[in-house]
């Protein structure tokens, strides 16, 4: 049998390197650890954000409203600049909705979905203006109470638990039964309940899943999520003004994975715009996206303190790792652990001559930050990247698991 080459990561040319050192906001690595003034850190290059939306818009028709879900990545610095290249920001917590108006986000734009809002949250949303993505019965009847108690009217969406889901995705958020939204067949009642408590009724949210890198399965949970809100409207109490079509669109963490072809969601997108000023003439159609926004814009930085061999295996060890990176150790919804591609920041270009295994420094073997990865050789000061890394890092890891150092984010 013909042996096959293993698949290997998708090359990461977004950061240029300069001098055997990677290149970040126009920084040497190195330099840029000397400025941050500690590793382990964060960083995200600005130019690649901006450089990430606009090509975006370019691929999507002009009608297509673009919203950031800033759970991917809620550092209030990034936020802020991002809300300044797209047309929304997407929160999922009272605390994410301060930081988005902090930020200078337009309450108008900005849109409020999770389930188990608290009371606390629906009246904060309400008093800032912003649109509520209503997921239960009972968070109507706790807006029409706040809505009295401010005499300023609720705006609504309804989010929509779809009967179909996004078929390939790193995580589905959709079809069967589910904790989010409001099952579809449900969705006819509760839009009489919205007429009847006379909340002001804005449209739609319908989000089938995540991290999906299949254009086709991406272009199909659109056309479903159009023909179920269209069927849907026709029990809707106003016309529809909103209609989010969700997101899902993916980056590449892994060896085999390829860059998303925009072209093909374009096409569907720039067909759908064109059905919907026809069937929903005063709507704007958003799609929300967190890490194909960011998360290629990010790199996680680590120091090397230590180089050991057991039992002829090479371990870096890092003086960061799934504290601070969770993703990458493989401990954040992965089934099978796959290494994220990783460098050695200050040796770029070195021939990759071992094998080693990157670690953390946690006392518990779930730390790992690259498993038997081919890299050049490596010593204590050197510092390890792990690239992909500007989304779901430092918001989403266990910073306070075995007391090390919290993780600096810098924007550069
Ligand atoms: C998590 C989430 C997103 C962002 O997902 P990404 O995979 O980062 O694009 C968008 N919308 C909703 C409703 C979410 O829960």
């Amino acid at each position: 049998m013909e042996a096959k080459a293993p698949p290997t990561h998708a090359p990461m040319t977004q950061f240029a390197t300069v001098d055997s050192e990677l290149l970040i906001g126009g920084l040497p690595l190195s330099r840029l650890a000397e400025r941050v003034g500690q590793t382990p850190f964060y960083a995200y290059d600005r130019e690649l954000l901006r450089t990430r939306v606009s090509q975006l818009k370019a691929a999507l028709p002009a009608g297509v409203k673009l919203h950031y879900a800033m759970k991917a990545n809620p550092m209030p610095a990034l936020v802020a600049f991002m809300a300044t290249l797209v047309d929304g920001i997407d929160v999922a917590s009272g605390g994410e909705m301060k930081v988005a108006l902090d930020a200078g986000g337009n309450p108008q734009e900005i849109s409020f979905a999770g389930p188990g809002k608290r009371d606390a949250e629906l009246r904060q949303a309400v008093a800032a203006g912003v649109l509520i993505n209503v997921e239960s019965f009972r968070e109507l009847d706790v807006l029409a109470r706040v809505s009295n108690e401010l005499a300023l009217p609720a705006r609504v969406a309804v989010r929509v638990n779809p009967d179909f889901e996004l078929k390939g995705s790193g995580m589905k958020m959709g079809g069967g039964p589910k904790q989010f939204g409001v099952d579809a067949e449900q969705v006819p009642a509760l839009l009489a309940r919205i007429g009847e408590l006379k909340l002001s009724f804005e449209g739609f949210h319908l989000f089938a899943g995540s991290q999906n890198l299949k254009p086709e399965s991406i272009c199909e949970a659109q056309q479903k999520s159009y023909e179920l809100a269209l069927s849907l409207s026709r029990h809707a109490p106003s016309p529809v003004r909103f209609l989010n079509l969700g997101g899902g669109f993916g980056i590449p963490y892994f060896p085999g994975e390829q860059h998303l072809d925009l072209s093909p969601i374009g096409d569907n997108l720039t067909h759908l715009v064109a059905r919907a000023a026809q069937d929903f003439p005063l709507a704007s159609l958003v799609i929300e996206l967190g890490r194909y926004l960011v998360g290629e814009a990010g790199i996680y930085v680590s120091r090397i303190v230590d180089r050991k061999i057991s039992r002829g295996q090479t371990y870096l060890i890092t003086d960061g790792g799934l504290n601070h990176h969770l993703s990458a150790s493989g401990n954040f919804g992965q089934v099978i652990r796959k290494n994220y591609p990783v460098s050695i920041g200050n040796r770029m270009g070195a021939e990759d001559t071992e094998i080693v295994t990157i670690v953390g420094p946690l006392c518990t073997p779930l730390d790992i930050l690259g498993d038997r990865m081919t890299l050049p050789v490596a010593v204590p000061g050197d510092l390890a990247v792990v690239f992909q890394s500007g989304a779901y890092g430092a918001s989403a890891s266990p910073q306070r698991f075995l007391g090390h150092p919290e993780v600096v984010e810098v924007l550069v």
